[in-house]
């Protein structure tokens, strides 16, 4: 059976010890000790939540009071369960709250797909004075939703390396 997480065997996700190949990716950094946590949970969730066995999560980002769940193409249904199940289970375990967004590997989508239902205007990379590179995501303050800046500037640091700012307008 395929591992729900792409990155951590299957071994790893039902016992307490790391296998070394998993190990060298923490070391490595492709995982965090909070990949391999919330990657545990859902393990045990399969049990109750048979539709987990399909699912496939990429990575896991974390702030403070926030867990972001990426997961693969098509399968962030599957992880939030029918009307929100899995995500509140999972949300109960860790004592965050969870959002699962839908990965993709093209910057500017995934972006998207972050900031949803936020509207994002535009996405564009600002050359800084030191000859830095910022990632400038500008997004309509009519959005209603309130946004975790921090938490967006972790996660797209750790997926494209990009320092961010976000602006609204
Ligand atoms: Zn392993």
């Amino acid at each position: 059976m395929p591992s729900i997480h792409r990155e951590i065997c299957e071994i790893c996700l039902k016992s307490d010890v790391l296998c070394p190949a998993c190990e060298e990716k923490v070391k490595n950094g492709i995982i965090s000790a909070l990949d391999i946590e919330v990657a545990r949970i859902l393990e045990k969730l399969k049990e109750k939540f048979k539709v987990l066995k399909s699912a496939e999560i990429i990575k896991v980002v974390g702030s403070e009071n926030y867990v972001i769940i990426l997961a693969r193409k098509g399968d962030v249904s599957k992880i939030i369960g029918k009307n929100g199940s899995i995500v509140r289970a999972l949300s109960k375990e860790l004592g965050k709250q969870v959002k699962v967004v839908e990965y993709s590997e093209d910057m500017k989508t995934f972006i998207n797909n972050l900031l949803f239902p936020a509207n994002v205007e535009t996405i564009s990379i600002v050359y800084k004075r030191d000859g830095n590179k910022v990632l400038k995501i500008v997004v309509s303050s009519k959005s209603t939703k309130k946004i975790d800046e921090e938490l967006i500037k972790q996660v797209v640091h750790s997926l494209f390396n990009y320092d961010t700012e976000v602006v609204m307008v």
